[in-house]
């Protein structure tokens, strides 16, 4: 299974849109790793998670064929995570020739379901495109999508909703995908032990990075618990890839320092087009 790391920022992206803090001067100077766009991964070439704004953006950076993409998973509703104006642009005939897969799929909370819907209310109907489907699931169902079964499981993280965490396996290998949430409930740490899942991959939200998480984000002082107590369990172990993801510009640490800090812990550090083959 491959994962490439679209955006890896939390939702201001950093540097982030209208701010002029030291770390965003910073990361404007360096370029490079230190600018993030907003959360978005692709696993292979056909599932991707999350449809923020910055879509477009990583299309351009990375220049993959998104109309090969059959199924999006959609973590909750923030915008960072689901804007969906830009789907107007699946329309055959007009915006969009020869695509690779005639429909793509998405799944999503309530939350998300209601703001695509309100999204087409606002839209002429002649520019809803056909070829998207949008389906509401609810946490701990498993979805068949293709070859691969994705589980969603609550998150710890905006409370108005229920949001995802995901579990995406295709038989060989799985991914346990750990945006957006604070330290997960003790309910999820049960489902991933009775279930006995085994993660390759694990992708740790470290939204706070240096400062002290709380609430529905971790950082830097909490991933290490977390992964500790999915070591436990049995989730992971020496051979899985540990990774975070989903940074602010308040946590204050530029690329190469996060990675010196995160290193030391045994994670490594995403970057906007990093792809791991796991
Ligand atoms: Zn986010
Ligand atoms: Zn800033
Ligand atoms: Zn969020």
């Amino acid at each position: 299974m491959k994962i490439t790391y679209l955006g890896t920022a939390a939702a201001e992206g950093w540097p982030a849109l209208f701010c002029n803090c030291e770390y965003c001067k910073k990361a404007k100077e360096l370029g490079g790793k230190n600018l993030r766009s907003r959360s978005q991964a692709l696993i292979n070439e056909d599932l991707l998670i999350d449809f923020p704004a910055d879509t477009y953006h990583h299309v351009l950076m990375n220049r993959f064929d998104l109309s090969a993409v059959k199924h999006c998973f959609v973590t909750h509703s923030h915008i960072d995570h689901f804007e969906p104006t830009d789907l107007i642009m699946r329309m055959e005939s007009c915006f969009a020739h020869k695509m690779t897969e005639p429909t793509l799929h998405i799944y999503g909370n309530k939350a998300v379901l209601d703001r695509y819907n309100h999204f087409v209310r606002d839209t002429d109907e002649e520019d809803i495109p056909p070829s998207v489907t949008v389906n509401e699931i609810e946490a701990y169902d498993s979805v068949k999508a293709g070859k691969y079964t994705v589980t969603a499981l609550p998150a710890y993280h905006a409370p108005k909703e229920t949001p995802f965490v995901y579990i995406i396996t295709d038989g060989e290998k799985t991914l346990l995908y750990l945006h957006d949430t604070g330290i997960p409930f003790d309910e999820v740490f049960d489902y991933l032990e009775k279930n006995k899942i085994r993660a390759d991959l694990i992708s740790y939200d470290c939204t706070y990075v240096a400062l002290p998480s709380a609430g529905g984000h971790m950082g830097l002082d909490s991933v290490p618990l977390v992964k500790q107590r999915l070591e436990s369990i049995g989730v992971c172990d020496e051979k899985t890839v540990n990774v975070v993801n989903h940074f602010s510009h308040n946590g204050m640490l530029l690329h190469d320092e996060l990675c010196e800090a995160a290193e030391k812990l045994g994670f490594l550090v995403s970057y906007d087009g990093m792809t791991i083959e796991f």
